[in-house]
C-alpha cells in the first residue's frame, strides 16, 4: 500500500485523477494530514465514498511511540517503531529558536564507528522518505507545537540512503506540507566522498556536517571504518567542491574522546587542517557506551580544545549535553530496548 507521506502533491494529484476523483482533493487531504491529522474518518470535507477508496489504497505512515522519556532539560527521546516493527529512534530538542527534532535515516548502521550504538548490529534496512516525515509529524503531534529545524543525526548513514535522503528533503519543503526550510536541515555524513560530490550538485542550500572527530587517517581509522576508503584529504577536496557549488559553511563534528583525540597538540593539527576553510566545528564530548570502551574528555580538556582552536581562528562550539540522563545519544536506547525484549 502506498504512503501518502512518501507522495508530492503532484504525485498525489496524479493518483486521484487516475483513480477518477477531482484533483483539488489532494490538497484538501494533505491540509489535514500536515496539520496532524491522519485518520481519513476525521477529514470533515472528504466525502465518504473517497475516504473509503483512500483506506483500500493508501496509508498514512506515522510511527507508533513505544517508549517516550523527556530529560530534566525537556529533550524528548522517542523509541517508535515502523509498520513492519524495525525500531528508530528520535529526539526533540527545545531550544529558544524553536523545536529541533533528530531523524533516523536507516534501521541500524552499517559504518561501523566505533563511538555509536546504533551499528552494533549493523544496518537492517533503509527508511523511506515518508517514514522521515512521519518522524516529524509523530513529533509535532506529542509537542502540539512546529518542528522548526531537522537533523538528519539519528540512526543511519543519511548519504548511504541517498534516494530516500533526496526525496525528504523535497517534501520537508514543500509549502503545502511542512514548509521547513533547506536553512533549518542539517545532514551529518561520516564522509561518504562520492556522495558529497553528488550532493553538493543538487545545489541545495541545507547544512552539511562531517563526522571527522580525528585530524588524521590513522587516528581516524581507529574510530571511523570508513576512513578507510576515503582519506581525509580527499573528504576535504569534496568540501571544498561543496562549498564552491553551494556557498554554504560546512559544519565538522569532532566528538572528543578522553585520551584519543582530546589533547593539545590534536587541537593545534585539527586548527591547521582547517585553515582557511569556510567551517564551524562542533565539538561533541562524546556519549559513554557500554559496550565500547570510550570516555568523555574532562571539562578542562575540552574548553582547552576549543580556545585553542579558536584561537586560530576556527569557530567552534561545544554542543550543549541534552538528554543524557535519558540515553539520548543515537541508537543507545533502541539498543537496550531489544536487549531487555531479548533476555525476557
Ligand atoms: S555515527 Fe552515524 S555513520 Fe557512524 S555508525 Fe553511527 S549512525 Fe552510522
Amino acid at each position: 500500500m502506498k504512503d501518502l507521506l512518501d507522495l508530492t502533491l503532484d504525485e498525489f494529484k496524479s493518483e486521484l485523477i487516475s483513480q477518477g476523483e477531482s484533483g483539488f482533493r489532494a490538497k484538501q487531504v494533505f491540509d489535514w494530514i500536515y496539520k496532524g491529522v491522519f485518520d481519513y474518518n476525521d477529514m470533515k470535507n472528504i466525502p465518504q465514498a473517497l475516504k473509503d477508496k483512500l483506506k483500500d489504497g493508501f496509508k498514512v505512515g506515522i510511527p507508533k511511540v513505544v517508549e517516550e522519556y523527556t530529560s530534566n532539560d525537556g529533550t524528548k527521546k522517542l523509541l517508535v517503531s515502523l509498520e513492519d516493527g524495525n525500531l528508530i529512534e528520535c529526539v526533540i530538542m527545545k531550544y529558544i529558536h524553536g523545536n529541533t527534532i533528530c531523524i533516523s535515516t536507516q534501521v541500524g548502521c552499517r559504518m561501523g564507528c566505533k563511538f555509536c550504538a546504533s551499528t552494533l548490529g549493523g544496518v537492517i534496512r533503509n527508511i523511506t522518505s515518508g517514514e522521515m516525515i512521519g518522524q516529524i509529524l509523530l513529533a509535532q503531534n506529542i509537542l502540539g507545537e512546529r518542528i522548526s529545524n531537522v537533523v538528519l543525526m539519528g540512526s543511519g548513514e543519511p548519504l548511504d540512503n541517498f534516494d530516500n535522503v533526496m526525496k525528504f528533503l523535497e517534501l520537508v519543503n514543500a509549502e503545502y506540507g511542512l514548509n521547513i526550510g533547506q536553512r533549518h536541515i542539517t545532514l551529518s555524513t561520516c564522509g561518504i566522498v562520492p556522495k558529497i560530490y553528488e550532493l553538493a550538485d543538487k545545489d541545495l542550500s541545507i547544512t552539511l556536517a562531517i563526522s571527522l572527530h580525528a585530524f588524521s587517517d590513522e587516528k581516524r581509522r581507529e574510530i571511523m571504518p570508513i576512513a578507510n576508503k576515503y582519506s581525509i584529504k580527499e573528504i576535504m577536496d569534496a568540501c571544498a567542491y561543496y562549498i564552491d557549488k553551494t556557498n554554504r559553511r560546512i559544519t565538522f563534528e569532532y566528538s572528543l574522546v578522553k585520551g584519543v583525540n582530546d589533547s593539545k597538540e590534536d587541537a593545534k593539527a585539527l586548527a591547521s587542517l582547517l585553515r582557511g576553510v569556510l567551517c564551524h566545528v562542533n565539538l561533541i564530548p562524546v556519549n559513554e557506551i557500554k559496550e565500547k570502551e570510550y570516555r568523555k574528555s574532562s571539562k578542562e580538556d575540552i574548553k582547552a580544545f576549543e580556545a585553542i582552536l579558536k584561537s586560530h581562528g576556527i569557530e567552534a562550539t561545544v554542543r550543549r549535553e541534552m538528554g543524557s540522563d535519558i540515553n539520548a545519544a543515537c541508537g543507545q536506547l533502541r539498543r537496550s530496548y531489544l536487549e531487555t525484549r531479548n533476555s525476557n
